[in-house]
């Protein structure tokens, strides 16, 4: 691998106004010096360029996702949110399909926004939080319910909701 593709991440050359969200999109994998694979995976919730998740929602929803997605992807290693509020990147040991991602996901939002009460939101203190102050699961809840009735789709250019 050259180090001029590794100035460019795949991300910055997505097109986002050719894509649907809500979608599983899988970027790319990074093979480590062991041979270990790790998968890059854009998990868009809302449209680019339209919505936006507000941050009180967007973190509730970081922390809550964690350990819902921990739970159901053999492999997690991180979820992390895009600066600019439409979705999260996900990084697993190993391959997964997007369609498995896409259900992993539903579960997940399904979860926070039918079930969720404050105790299920981990790390909402001054010691754990880096913003404690910004949580909102009331707009985590609402945010989650609108990209679960559009449905995700396990392709980001057509729909193919799971
Ligand atoms: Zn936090």
């Amino acid at each position: 691998m050259s180090e001029e593709i590794k100035l460019e991440p795949e991300s910055f050359k997505l097109d986002h106004t050719k894509v649907k969200a809500p979608y599983v999109r899988f970027i790319d994998t990074e093979k480590g010096p062991n041979g270990d694979i790790i998968s890059n995976y854009d998990l868009r919730l809302v449209q680019p360029n339209e919505d936006a998740i507000p941050t009180g929602g967007l973190h509730t929803i970081e922390h809550t996702i964690a350990v819902l997605l921990r739970e159901r992807i053999p492999g997690y290693i991180d979820c992390s949110p895009f600066g600019c509020r439409t979705g999260f990147h996900l990084l697993t040991w190993g391959e997964h399909s997007t369609e498995n991602v896409a259900k992993a996901l539903k579960e997940a939002l399904e979860f926070i926004a039918y079930k969720a009460t404050w105790d299920d939101v981990p790390a909402t203190d001054i010691k754990s939080c880096g913003n404690y102050r910004d949580h909102s699961l009331f707009s985590a809840r609402e945010w989650c319910k609108k990209i679960l009735e559009e449905g995700i789709s396990s392709d980001p250019y057509v729909r193919k909701a799971v």
